[in-house]
């Protein structure tokens, strides 16, 4: 059966999307450029979401003292080694909030990305509060020229758990700069935790359907992984009963049912994430997210469904 995105997988996958778009397998090359955010500096905070620690998640050759330029050849060196297809890139501003300064300092950074060979565009991973007009009216400018994402931390939609993770803004100012983004024809992406403190299966399934009804091109799941030093990890040892952990199977099992209501138009990136081994308080799955990714799909597969089986249009 091909679904709605013209495949035979059961859901709508980013490797799928990039094939289209690009005629080939594109690879993200993620760059860490020493910003930091303004829920760290004392603008709207000081101590951070209360499970972000970014090293988590930068892999080796990322490394705020190296040029732009080193960064993006070390990154294309350990990616020509795992996936030897891979000719074109997007440079992937991942680390803290990358449109956090001056129009013009953005600029210039992306644009030192963009001017290397084989870089395709630029995924620009931010907060909600951290666009403004005339930023978004740039990147506006620059998706004419080049491939740009806009990737979005929502983490929750709900503003009882922002509050509780201290993430320094609510919904509103997501669904703000979501809709701002999607107006001017910028590819809009959105980062998700499921697991959350004090959120339930039915708030993972309910805020599913919501998303729904945002106007996002892209959408990455991660399980909540609470990571050493960080303001979470001691809630987690005060109250452990407010956490909910997870097996991979009955991750996956939730991972199914979230896809199920989720808008079939909206290009999964990822359903699962990956820290750096050592760094998670709780032990890990132990395997690859390629494993998981093939557990996840024959999951679909015996379940005989597929995403947005359910999903409705009429909320
Ligand atoms: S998760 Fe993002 S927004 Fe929150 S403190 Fe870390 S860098 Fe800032």
């Amino acid at each position: 059966m091909t679904y709605a995105w013209g495949t035979e997988r059961r859901f709508n996958a980013y490797s799928d999307h990039f094939k289209k778009q690009f005629g080939e397998r594109v690879q993200k090359i993620t760059l860490d450029v020493g910003f930091t955010c303004p829920n760290r500096d004392g603008t709207c905070g000081t101590g951070g979401c209360t499970f972000c620690n970014n090293k988590a998640f930068n892999p080796s050759y990322n490394d705020p003292g190296k040029s732009i330029a080193d960064q993006i050849r070390q990154g294309m060196e350990f990616h020509r080694k795992r996936y030897r297809k891979a000719s074109q890139y997007l440079a992937y501003f991942q680390a803290y909030s990358n449109t956090y300064a001056e129009l013009e300092k953005l600029q210039d950074l992306y644009e030192q990305a963009l001017d290397i060979p084989g870089i395709v565009g630029i995924v620009v991973g931010t907060r909600p509060d951290c666009v403004d007009e005339e930023k978004l009216d740039y990147f506006k400018e620059l998706s004419g020229k080049c491939y740009v994402v806009v990737e979005y931390g929502i983490e929750s939609v709900l503003n009882r758990t922002l509050q509780r993770v201290n993430r320094g803004h609510d919904v509103e100012k997501t669904l703000w700069a979501v809709r701002e983004t999607a107006r001017r024809g910028i590819h809009v992406g959105g980062h998700m935790i499921i697991g959350l403190p004090g959120e339930t299966r039915n708030d993972f399934l309910e805020s599913a359907r919501e998303l729904s009804t945002w106007p996002l091109n892209n959408i990455k799941f991660h399980q909540l992984q609470i990571i050493h030093q960080t303001a979470m990890a001691q809630e987690f040892r005060e109250q452990p009963w407010d956490f909910v952990s997870f097996t991979m199977e009955e991750y996956l099992q939730l991972m199914m049912e979230i896809i199920e209501q989720l808008n079939p138009s909206f290009v999964v990136e990822r359903v699962a994430g990956e820290v750096t081994p050592g760094m998670g308080v709780q032990e890990g799955w132990g395997v690859r997210y390629d494993v998981v990714l093939r557990t996840f799909e024959e999951l679909l597969s015996q379940h005989d469904t597929w995403q947005g089986k359910y999903y409705k249009t009429d909320k």
